[in-house]
């Protein structure tokens, strides 16, 4: 069994605080990972975890799977929710974990006496029942995690920009390959070039 309490300290540590947030990371990750029937924490690649948003959930998850994002074993996709997706990557089983809508009135009945909400749900999440606090399904992912995971050493350049593309990331277009910002999927948009690089050329 996962000592949860030690587990929580260890998260705790990383931001001088211990929240709602966190625990329900700690909590998921364990109730992932055994739907799964992996052993926790993960050295190895077997388990690929997709969090559907950054913070202190993160942590939690990062803290009991020992998944990161360096290890290309943790990705997260925003959509701004506190859910997240277990994948055993031999198999392609991947199950989708997310949050009981009730889960925060639900806490108030694990804390008795404690009417501040904040403190219901970090007491309450740390010992209600996985059903209690999670729904989970079994989900197809796409890309599937062949594609999410691709092939080592793969590399080519973009059309347009000439900048290099690993992991297969290319979106061909007419058989060429392109990056995602020079097909208008980029998470910025460009203002002018810097002509040599120096520190403070923008006053502060
Ligand atoms: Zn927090
Ligand atoms: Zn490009």
């Amino acid at each position: 069994m996962h000592d949860l309490g030690s587990l929580l300290k260890q998260v705790s540590a990383r931001h001088s605080h211990l929240c709602p947030r966190q625990v329900l990371g700690v909590r998921m990750a364990l109730a992932g990972a055994s739907l799964l029937g992996f052993d926790l924490p993960r050295s190895d690649k077997a388990m690929l975890v997709i969090a559907e948003t950054d913070g202190c959930f993160l942590d939690g998850l990062e803290v009991a799977t020992g998944v990161t994002p360096g290890h290309r074993t943790l990705r997260i996709e925003d959509y701004g929710k506190i859910a997240a997706t277990f994948v055993a990557v031999n198999s392609s089983q991947a199950i989708r974990l997310a949050p009981q809508s009730n889960v925060r009135e639900e806490a108030y009945r694990y804390a008795p006496g404690e009417n501040r909400h904040y403190f219901a749900q970090l007491h309450g999440y740390q010992i209600m029942p996985d059903e209690e606090l999670f729904t989970a399904s079994w989900v197809n992912l796409s890309p599937s995690v062949d594609q999410i995971i691709s092939r080592p050493g793969v590399r080519t350049r973009c059309k347009s920009c000439g900048e290099e593309i690993i992991n297969q990331r290319e979106v061909l277009v007419a058989g060429e390959p392109f990056c995602r910002a020079c097909i208008g999927q980029a998470y910025y948009g460009l203002q002018f070039p810097v002509e040599v690089l120096q520190p403070k050329q923008v006053g502060v």
